[in-house]
């Protein structure tokens, strides 16, 4: 090949680099909100993240392999199942939302907080509020299928579509069917379903035991039915799924039980507990009885205990006054409750969680799959803050303040579906959508051109076929840099044991 006929083949080439570039960046800012997109936020309770690894779990396997996954997330001090589903519909801490415990006391209003108390004053404490109502304000359409929370109203405000109240005795299936439904007619735009498994049963036998392994697979049958409903209605491809937990779970004895009452009763200081075990708040009556009641309650062994100010800044467990003045962290596998009373609640117990949440037992699982995200990528595991402006940025709508950031979750999402990095603090993600028929548009005269000066290209491309061409355009690469990925590998109990 002459030097003339190869320099012109290059021209040629660069142009067409140069045409594909800016088609790209155009289709980025004209699509990287797309329209707002259908969201499936999916909760197993307590889907420890490996329990993915025991190959009894076919569809969750297939469903992260066509979508991506990260291979845990890292949830929320304490990991309880109230505090963690807020985080996950918040992105804020549990110091931050306010709902510290399954139980917890507020000084404040002096009066304590069960899984039934449903006034906005113990969910809305600095004016939170979750994802599905943000959604409604913001002009979307949500629906709460036994969620925790679905049924405490924010200024007023309920989902539009809730399922009863947060119960157990709706079948798996039902809620599927329902979910399913009102996506396929359009009738919201954002969905989150709840799932009492495999909590209960990691709780009654164990996370090792061979009824665990019974119960995932009633758990793949059900993300079956739910994925067959989806496709049946063919908006499979369309909704954005997020499908993930609020903890994992490890085995625990009730013969590795701390009872506080044993260390602290011979003080004669006047205390009280609030438990969350393995968490256990203690509140001195009054503030000077701390430092006995503290340095009692160091004598105990396989716990940690911390005064208020000396808990760990990682937990970001500290800033809020329903974190008891005393909070004791039992050791992984260990328990530590009150009083003995325990025993006749808890005695058959063999699974737990609620610890440190650095533990990787008490990780959750994560998964995607929709168009917005990529196929068969593997993220490095992110805080479980950071799913909320995921929530947000899919369904383009403006988040609320909040801990979590977009920045290390993107690598999960499509190329089209990348949020520039100061998405966070812009406006409202729905006027983003305007420019996308002004970008297809343009992106259409740019394809004419491509393909005018593709034509060009053949005509001189019979002599140069024999070339070796080691050509790149300029988009190669990108999205790739600085991105970390991690290969696959690695007697009925009482409800305040969630
Ligand atoms: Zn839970
Ligand atoms: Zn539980």
């Amino acid at each position: 090949m002459d030097y003339n006929k190869s320099k012109a083949f290059k021209n040629v080439c660069l142009k067409l680099a140069i045409v594909y570039f800016l088609s790209d960046v155009v289709l980025f800012k004209a699509c990287y909100a797309l329209t707002p997109s259908l969201v499936l936020l999916v909760s197993f309770d307590g889907f420890r993240w490996d329990y993915l690894n025991r190959g009894l779990t076919p569809t969750f396997n297939n469903l992260a392999h066509q979508g991506s996954k990260a291979n845990y997330t890292i949830n929320a001090f304490i990991t309880k199942t109230f505090p963690n589903h807020y985080t996950l519909v918040t992105g804020l801490y549990e110091e931050s939302h306010g709902l510290t415990g399954n139980h917890m006391y507020d000084p404040i209003l002096n009066k304590t907080f069960g899984l039934q108390n449903l006034e906005p004053k113990w969910w809305s404490q600095n004016g939170q509020e979750p994802v599905w109502i943000t959604n409604q304000r913001q002009g979307g359409h949500s629906a709460v299928l036994d969620f925790p929370g679905m049924d405490v109203p924010f200024q007023g405000m309920f989902p539009e579509y809730e399922y009863i109240k947060y119960t157990e005795s709706i079948p798996f299936n039902d809620r599927s069917d329902l979910a399913v439904a009102l996506l396929a007619n359009g009738s919201v735009n954002f969905v989150a379903l709840y799932f009492s498994e495999p909590d209960k049963a990691g709780h009654m036998y164990g996370p090792f035991s061979k009824e665990m392994n019974e119960t995932l697979g009633i758990c793949d049958k059900t993300l079956e039915y739910l994925l067959d409903r989806l496709e049946a209605e063919d908006i499979l491809d369309k909704v954005n799924i997020i499908l993930t937990a609020d903890h994992g779970m490890t085995p625990v004895s009730i013969n590795k039980t701390i009872y506080a009452m044993d260390y602290l009763n011979g003080t004669a200081y006047p205390y009280f507990t609030v438990e969350n075990n393995p968490i256990l708040g203690i509140w001195p009556n009054k503030s000077e009885h701390l430092d006995p009641l503290y340095e009692a309650m160091q004598k105990a062994e396989h716990v940690k205990v911390y005064k208020k100010e000396e808990i760990p800044e990682q937990y970001h467990y500290k800033n809020n006054v329903r974190v008891p003045p005393i909070v004791v962290v039992a050791d992984e596998g260990w328990m530590v409750v009150g009083s003995r009373d325990f025993k006749t609640h808890y005695g058959g117990v063999k699974g737990m969680h609620g610890y440190n949440n650095s533990l990787l037992s008490m990780h959750p699982m994560f998964i995607v799959h929709g168009p917005a995200f990529k196929k068969g990528a593997v993220s490095k595991p992110f805080n479980s803050v950071d799913v909320y402006p995921l929530m947000c940025h899919l369904l383009g709508i403006k988040p609320r303040p909040n801990n979590g950031t977009l920045d290390t979750v993107k690598y999960l999402l499509s190329v089209h579906s990348t949020p520039p990095s100061n998405e966070e603090d812009g406006s409202d993600g729905r006027q983003h959508s305007q420019y996308f028929s002004v970008g297809i548009a343009f992106a259409v005269v740019i394809a004419l051109l491509a393909i005018v000066l593709l034509t060009g290209m053949c005509l001189q491309q019979r002599s140069y076929r024999k070339e070796e061409l080691t050509y790149h355009t300029l988009n190669d690469g990108l999205d790739t840099e600085d991105e970390e990925v991690f290969e696959d590998g690695d007697q009925m109990l009482p409800n305040t044991i969630i």
